[in-house]
């Protein structure tokens, strides 16, 4: 695997490599890497003829600053990993080389999307996501970009951003891998104690049990049911539960011809948890 720093330096060698008419696939991250984030590199593999992984802590997208600091690192251990993966290209970049003229933020405006559930309780969150994302698209110029389906609204985001890009990059949505336990993977459950983490088992499984209700009872069942397990567990706190359409529309009736998905963000300690739930 090839290690890049430096913008020009990936440019010059992903302009060799296209001009041998090999495709480029694209797996952004954030690092601290976990399965999840490798079953992207797989699809990636399985697809393009290279693939370039990004590891980069946008600073653009933390809303909440003791987030962003917090926000568990370690690029050797991610590296290792990569490698052993067949990960053929990692581009590193300082915040410097993503934002020469420092983190500005940029705006954009994905309509409805940026004010319902993650856009609504995590202001500029997906501004932020845009930004860097559309940096990176401008750098990597892949064929196609790989997105795990754990951040159901950010994919929207970023198929929207393309549209507005008129870019011909496709989006390929993954699927949400999950801990023997059901727990989505996720960076974060790094930062979970041992008891948070025993704790947090408890969301996919109430999502599940939501899902049941939800179609045997209907939606208002579902969210008093999801909204008590949660208030039972003191170390818990919901942020929200919603029931929604593919497109993010929020329904009050389950209706078997439309598909509707649940999705929740959850506290365990200081922790913040989503996951969503295909509901048919
Ligand atoms: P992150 O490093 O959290 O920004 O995630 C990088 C990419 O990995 C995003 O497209 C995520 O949706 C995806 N991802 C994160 N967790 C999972 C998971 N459990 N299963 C599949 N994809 C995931």
């Amino acid at each position: 695997m090839l290690i890049f720093t430096k913008i020009a330096d990936l440019k010059a060698f992903l302009s060799e490599i296209k001009a041998k008419n090999q495709t480029v696939g694209f797996v952004p991250t954030m690092g601290a890497l976990h399965n999840g984030h490798i079953s992207l590199i797989s699809i990636s593999k399985s697809a393009c003829n290279i693939t370039v992984c990004s590891i980069f802590v946008n600073p653009t997208q933390f809303n909440d600053k003791a987030d962003l600091k917090r926000y568990p690192r370690m690029p050797e251990k991610d590296a290792a990993f990569l490698e052993n993966a067949g990960c053929d290209i990692l581009f590193l970049p300082s915040v410097e080389e993503i934002y020469p003229t420092g983190p500005v933020i940029e705006t954009y405006d994905f309509g409805y999307l940026n004010s319902v559930l993650e856009g609504k309780y995590r202001p500029g969150h997906f501004n932020g996501v845009a930004q860097v994302v559309k940096r990176l698209f401008e750098i990597v110029e892949p064929d196609k970009a790989f997105f795990g389906s754990k951040d159901y609204q950010q994919v929207m985001i970023i198929k929207a951003l393309i549209k507005q890009m008129q870019s011909l990059i496709e989006i390929v949505n993954c699927p949400i891998l999950r801990e023997a336990d059901g727990l989505a993977m996720s960076s974060r459950n790094a930062l979970l104690n041992e008891e948070e983490r025993h704790i947090a088992a408890l969301v996919p499984k109430i999502m599940r049990e939501a899902k049941h209700i939800a179609l045997s009872n209907g939606i208002k069942r579902a969210k008093d049911f999801v909204a008590a397990e949660i208030l039972k567990v003191p170390v818990m706190k919901l942020e929200y539960f919603e029931i929604c359409t593919a497109d993010l529309k929020e329904i009050e009736k389950i209706d078997p011809s439309i598909k509707a998905v649940a999705l929740i963000a959850v506290f365990v300690g200081k922790i913040r948890l989503i996951d969503n739930l295909e509901l048919n």
